[in-house]
């Protein structure tokens, strides 16, 4: 999530004043890896559908393809659904 900033006053330093740093996606026991991603998976995955082009003799068609996957968090950043137990604790 390129573009977000947190206030200063909520830094994701492990040290930070304030105790937020210690209660991260990172730090969570929701978070997961997957591939290169991070992703929370306090709620079951989140549901996309795509329209995909078709092959032979459908050429030209769309059909409704669905995706199911668990949203991408980053590691630093701050939520209230936050559990202990995660890596880094
Ligand atoms: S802190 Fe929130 S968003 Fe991050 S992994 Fe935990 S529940 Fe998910």
């Amino acid at each position: 999530m390129a573009g977000l900033l947190l206030p200063a006053h909520m830094s994701a330093h492990p040290g930070a004043p304030g105790g937020l740093g210690r209660r991260t996606c990172r730090q969570c026991r929701h978070h997961g890896v997957e591939g290169s991603d991070v992703v929370c998976r306090r709620y079951p995955p989140q549901v996309t559908v795509v329209l995909v082009p078709q092959g032979a003799p459908r050429v030209g068609q769309l059909a409704p393809q669905p995706f199911a996957t668990f949203p991408p968090v980053v590691p630093e950043h701050v939520c209230g659904e936050f559990a202990p137990g995660g890596e880094g604790r």
